[in-house]
């Protein structure tokens, strides 16, 4: 009669309302010519349990009894749930005798203090036991008759208590003769636990309970091996890191194999090898919603064509690094390296040489790591001593990632694409190792990075539906506010046409600030960063680099210098930085050429296209002239949206301050309108575009040919503005020498072989710039290609929307720096 057999993790019993729906999906599944065992996990969180009891009570600590008694009582109520009252009795009593003998080797192992490998796997054996009777008892009373069988008879292993090798001879020989003397079609039985040769219990490592399905499987020849768990099969990635994982359908062996010894927790590594060999498939299922598909596993690559089938990591891993002259041409280094770990029961995780022999570079589980320094270092005294080799170099806090997938070695680029968007996100790659049959390839990481870099391979690999960028909005004042109600308009947008999944992950200003890892809600900002904790900027950029997320993007829209310092630390964790403030660019050269080296260096962008030009397309226009080769030799511009709007506006009728305080009014002007009178924010968009050409140049280094009066210059705003109503005939003059000549005032940035300088002039009506209206700008690029017509940019040139959309441009440039 074919076999079928299943095992139920330890969420699907965690109580009585689960165990119910166990036995549901099992009662609609039974079929008269098929026989069944079901194999069972404890009730979820049990072994940890009986394992922390077991640990305090060696430690001489009472209080292993209490835990105990939460460990007895969970199951005796999940009893008292699941049946009648009149059949609870002899249920309770057996419950009870097993719990009672839990409890006795306890006070064994808390009179001796001490707790061997086989006294524990005596007591975390014990929760499949109790789950496994429970069961076996509750399809009883439902009408399913079955027969219990204690799997320790059944699978015999060494003594390595804690994760027991099986004999696979003896094994395979009690399955086969219990299945062939067996009357019941259906069997209960607990995983996990197996015995030695001298009847003491084993367990089969962690997780073990699908191991013990496996075996039964593979010795019973069953048709299936079902794995019912709490997820609806094998996914790209560990579900609890990532959001947006999916279920792999279809997936061999060899891939399920390999992205369970890399880390997915939803199979035990050893499971697959049985059912492999005998070509048994298996199928991932979830007890809560049976209906799904899940995952099956079979032999042969899968049907679609994916590259990359699953992403997985291990964490808490050491890498050991063995280095020195003496190694070069040397044999035997390596192999003397592995016997003293294996000589120590160290299992090797993971194995990078350089091809140059001089070192040779092993990772381990951390808790291994001290135990390894001390054996290798031992074993190759002699060569430490005479310098031919270094002592074992240890470095932890690390995690393996490891892409998977048979189909690998059939794409090329795809450890580039792998390395690449890493480097973009600052994930520093400490070693790299690629399996000679090509279906995995792993970097070591840092573990405070595992969380990004998995998200970060997901998306690359599996979301061609969307990249997530999390966006941290320092400003909300005028830019800042229409910023977030332009990104807020255009979020749907910026899904379905660049898929772009944009999400503000932090607002501040200089009041409060909000920061929400699942995204702020644009429609209500302002009550979220209201009901937020007082602003306080180091805290956000601490927050912002402590959270670690992928396709970060600092955005300044305020004017300030103290935000400006924050940048080299965000650059150098690879945090893009979009910053319409033009402190930072303009500061001096030295900081400037800082800031695009950390940039360069660690993989970010800095960009401030907005600094020149508002939402103009200036520095984008001038970076794509010189990199595609074109020299600049002059460049000729009307930079001060302001000082165009006044002087467009003034004409006596109103006072020139008057017209000044309307510019501001309007938000034309920069926080202090000084800063636009005095030609100073001129120079420096002058400055910055001569920067962006390579020029090393200062502020000091601009002619400013200033028209304001000194007086006006000193002590705070009102007096600049009452100073300006005072000297009105001095404006006056200007206008009236300019409009005789037939001419307009403008005020004009030039710069040339160097030299740059700002000042107002008398521009003639055959000039471009003589029709420069509003709040206009214009750029003249003359350059090797446009040596007498030049490049003209022009169009308004400042203003909270167009400022706003610039930085949006911006936003969307680092987002996608590869398109
Ligand atoms: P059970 O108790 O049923 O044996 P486990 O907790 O051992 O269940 O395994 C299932 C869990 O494995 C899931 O809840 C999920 O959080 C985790 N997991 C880790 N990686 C993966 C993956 N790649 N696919 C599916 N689940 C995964
Ligand atoms: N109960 C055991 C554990 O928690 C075995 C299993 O659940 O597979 O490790
Ligand atoms: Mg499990």
């Amino acid at each position: 009669m074919p076999i079928r057999v299943l095992k139920f993790g330890g969420s699907s019993v965690a109580n009585a309302e689960n165990i119910n729906r166990v036995i549901s999906v099992i009662s609609t599944s039974l079929n008269k010519n098929q026989a069944v065992v079901i194999v069972l996990s404890a009730m979820g969180g049990t072994t940890d349990a009986l394992i922390e009891a077991a640990t305090i009570a060696s430690k001489g600590d009472i209080t292993y009894k209490e835990k105990l008694q939460d460990i007895e009582q969970r199951h005796l109520s999940t009893v008292k749930e699941l049946f009648p009252l009149d059949q609870q009795s002899s249920i309770l009593s057996r419950v009870k005798k097993r719990c009672n003998d839990i409890e006795d080797i306890c006070n064994g192992v808390f009179l001796l203090k001490e707790l061997s490998g086989r006294s524990k796997d005596s007591i975390s054996g014990y929760g499949e036991i109790l789950s496994s009777l429970i069961f076996s008892e509750k399809l009883m009373s439902t009408g399913i008759n079955n027969s219990w069988k204690d799997s320790r008879e059944l699978i015999k292993t060494d003594s390595e208590f804690g994760a027991a090798n099986v004999d696979f001879d003896k094994t395979d020989k009690n399955i086969k003769s219990f299945f062939s003397s067996v009357s019941e079609n259906i069997i209960v039985v607990p995983g996990f636990i197996a015995s030695d040769k001298n009847g003491n219990t084993t367990t089969l490592g962690r997780g073990g309970s699908d191991y013990t399905a496996a075996i039964i499987a593979a010795a019973a020849d069953a048709s299936v091996l079902e794995i019912w768990t709490d997820v609806s099969g094998m996914m790209t990635a560990d579900p609890r890191l990532v959001s947006n994982a999916k279920i792999i359908n279809h997936i061999s062996y060899e891939e399920a194999m390999e992205l369970s010894h890399f880390g997915a927790k939803v199979i035990y590594p050893p499971t697959i090898q049985p059912v492999m060999n005998k070509k048994i498939p298996v199928s991932i299922k979830n007890t809560f919603l049976p209906n799904e598909e899940g995952t099956l596993i079979q032999t042969g690559i899968a049907k679609d064509e994916s590259s990359v089938r699953g992403i997985s990591s291990i964490p808490r891993l050491a890498l050991l690094s063995l280095e020195g002259s003496g190694m070069v041409g040397i044999p035997g280094f390596s192999k003397r390296l592995f016997e003293a770990l294996s000589g120590e029961k160290i299992n090797v995780i993971l194995i990078t040489q350089s091809s140059s022999e001089h070192s040779i570079c092993v990772g381990v589980e951390e808790i291994n790591s001290a135990r390894a320094k001390e054996v290798v270092d031992k074993i190759f005294a002699y060569e430490i001593g005479i310098k031919k080799v270094q002592p074992l170099v240890v470095e932890t806090d690390l995690s393996i990632v490891a892409l998977v997938g048979d189909n690998m070695k059939n794409h090329t680029g795809i450890s580039g694409k792998m390395f690449s968007a890493m480097g973009r996100n600052g994930i520093n790659i400490r070693a790299i190792a690629q399996g000679s049959s090509e279906r995995n390839i792993s970097a070591v990481i840092g573990s405070r990075d595992v969380k990004k870099a998995i998200n970060v391979l997901h998306e690359e690999f599996f979301e061609t539906t969307y990249k997530q960028v999390n966006l941290f909005i320092c400003g909300t004042g005028n830019v800042g506010s229409k910023l977030l109600s332009q990104l807020q308009q255009q979020q749907k947008h910026l899904r379905e046409h660049l898929r772009l999944q944009v999400r503000i992950t932090g607002i501040t200003n200089s009041k409060k600030m909000f920061l929400s890892d699942d995204g702020i809600d644009l429609s209500n900002w302002r009550e979220k960063l209201q009901s937020g904790e007082p602003a306080n900027l180091s805290e956000f950029i601490s927050t912002i680099k402590k959270k670690n997320l992928r396709n970060s993007i600092f955005v300044d829209v305020t004017a300030s210098s103290e935000v400006a310092e924050c940048y080299p630390s965000l650059l150098e964790k690879s945090i893009s930085v979009v910053a319409c403030n033009k402190v930072a660019a303009s500061s001096s050269y030295e900081y400037y050429k800082k800031l695009k080296d950390l940039a360069r260096e660690f993989n970010s962008l800095f960009l401030f296209e907005t600094n020149v030009g508002a939402g103009l397309p200036v520095i984008g226009t001038l970076n794509d002239l010189l990199r595609s080769g074109d020299k600049v030799n002059r460049i000729e511009a009307v930079l001060s949206g302001t000082l165009n709007f006044v002087f467009n506006n003034y004409n006596g009728e109103k006072s020139f301050a008057k017209v000044v305080r309307q510019a501001q009014d309007e938000g034309y002007t920069e926080p202090d309108p000084r800063l636009d009178l005095s030609g100073t924010d001129v120079m420096r968009k002058i400055m910055i575009l001569a920067r962006e050409t390579g020029e090393n140049l200062e502020m000091e280094d601009i002619t400013n040919n200033s028209f304001m009066p000194a007086s006006c210059m000193t002590g705070d705003v009102e007096n600049f503005y009452s100073e300006m109503e005072k000297n009105e005939e001095h404006f006056l003059k200007l206008i009236e020498e300019a409009s005789k000549a037939g001419k307009k005032l403008k005020f004009l940035a030039r710069y040339e072989n160097g030299k740059a300088s700002v000042g107002l002039q008398s521009i003639d009506p055959r000039h471009d710039f003589y029709h420069l209206y509003g709040k206009d700008n214009a750029v003249l690029f003359y350059t090797d290609r446009y040596p007498e017509q030049p490049l003209v940019i022009k169009g308004a040139g400042a203003g909270a929307e167009v400022t706003a959309s610039g930085v949006f441009a911006d936003i969307i440039r680092a987002s996608a720096p590869t398109n």
